[in-house]
């Protein structure tokens, strides 16, 4: 009989050669200055975005006028202000105030439609491929529409979308944890209805702290049950034990944030290799406070020590960013390599929630397109 002893185990102890992300295949990343222009030409995934969080400041003051709504300012620059847009927060509950000015104007289908549609030509135009939109159907229904007319309005605005762009889309449909239980599995069965038909996963948002995602677990046995693809805000304003809630009570493919994962190594390492996706949004991030400043984020820690992170916006209004600015901040702040951000646009392919021979076809597309992209800002440089 052969005695394994702890140094024999097979995954005992930490291999004495460094570990390297792999480069995506057949990319040889040139070296060429990281600008902002380079990073919008670029295709990418945007996995974490909040539609109720990414409209555009003209269209609310727009809306609000055609609907009689009252907001905080009349103009641009003072809703800017009221809703602290680019500002830092002084925590999430802070932050989370200006989705109340949102969603005021958001109780329409034309206005769900027309947040949707720009939202999906705004990604396009900065260079993102794939966009999977969140939000919470049940913060729609103050003047009486159907949770079916919600989604539906959503749906076809991301449509309009595509047809203008060739973006290609999911939606993901938002329980909030501050809600009862019954609302998040109100959700998540319309969430198993819209299967195939748009909706392509469900989440856990809104705030952390005092209102743990296993409360909302019945919700989420309905989702895996039906085998939807399922996600959670975690590890943002609350601990590495709300990211272990999220994976081993709600069964989390992907984690939103996992700011704080790297305070438990053992769940740290789970994530690892287990591969879950994190969904990291760093300016929000700083924003509410999750993280003290973007020197402190751990998105590169993570990165380097092999986990499988994604970059994302989150709130492309209230944090004032795009995917692509959030890039330049990964190269020009942590100190990500122009390899390192490549390495990390073609994970966000990987992570997102599509069936497997469709990512494989959109994988194929998006590294022959990386690397042109790559050889044109290449060769623009040499002739300078
Ligand atoms: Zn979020």
């Amino acid at each position: 009989m052969p005695s394994f002893h702890d140094e024999d185990a097979p995954n005992a102890g930490i291999s004495s050669t460094a570990w390297h992300p792999p480069p995506p295949p057949s990319i040889v990343v040139p070296k060429i200055e990281v600008t902002e222009e380079l990073l919008r030409a670029l295709p990418k995934t945007d996995l974490h975005c909040h539609l109720d969080g990414s409209m555009r400041l003209k269209t609310i003051l727009e809306l609000a006028q055609k609907q009689g709504v009252k907001l905080p300012a009349d103009t641009e620059e003072g809703l800017g202000k009221a809703i602290h847009k680019g500002e830092i927060c002084k925590d999430l509950e802070d932050y989370l105030v200006a989705f109340d000015v949102t969603c005021s104007v958001l109780q329409t289908e034309e206005a769900l439609y027309r947040a949707a549609y720009e939202l999906g030509v705004d990604a396009s135009a900065e260079g993102v491929r794939y966009l999977e939109v969140r939000y919470a159907p049940v913060l729609h229904q103050a003047r009486g529409l159907k949770l079916t007319h919600i989604i539906d309005s959503v749906l076809e605005g991301l449509r309009a979308a595509k047809h203008e762009t060739r973006i290609k889309y999911g939606v993901i449909l938002c329980g909030i944890r501050h809600m009862s239980p019954e609302t998040s599995l109100r959700l998540a069965e319309l969430c198993v209805a819209y299967k195939n038909r748009g909706v392509v996963g469900f989440d856990l948002a809104g705030a952390e702290a005092n209102f743990p995602a296993k409360e909302h677990r019945q919700a989420f046995q309905l989702i895996l049950k039906n085998n939807v693809n399922c996600t959670a805000h975690a590890g943002e304003a609350y601990g590495p034990e709300s990211i272990g809630q999220a994976l081993h009570y709600l069964g989390a493919h992907r984690i939103g944030h996992g700011v704080r994962l790297r305070e438990d190594g053992d769940l740290l390492n789970y994530v690892n290799d287990h591969r879950i996706p994190l969904e990291c949004c760093p300016s929000s991030n700083v924003q509410t406070r999750a993280v003290d400043d973007m020197k402190t984020h751990p998105l590169k820690f993570y990165f380097d020590y092999g986990l499988r992170v994604t970059i994302n916006t989150d709130n492309r209004l209230i944090t004032d960013t795009t995917v692509s600015r959030e890039y330049l901040i990964a190269h020009q702040q942590l100190g990500l390599s122009l390899e390192d951000l490549t390495t990390i646009m073609v994970s966000g392919f990987k992570s997102a929630f599509l069936p497997f021979r469709e990512k494989q076809d959109l994988l194929r597309a998006v590294n022959t397109e990386i690397d042109s992209t790559l050889r044109a800002f290449e060769k623009k440089s040499l002739a300078k």
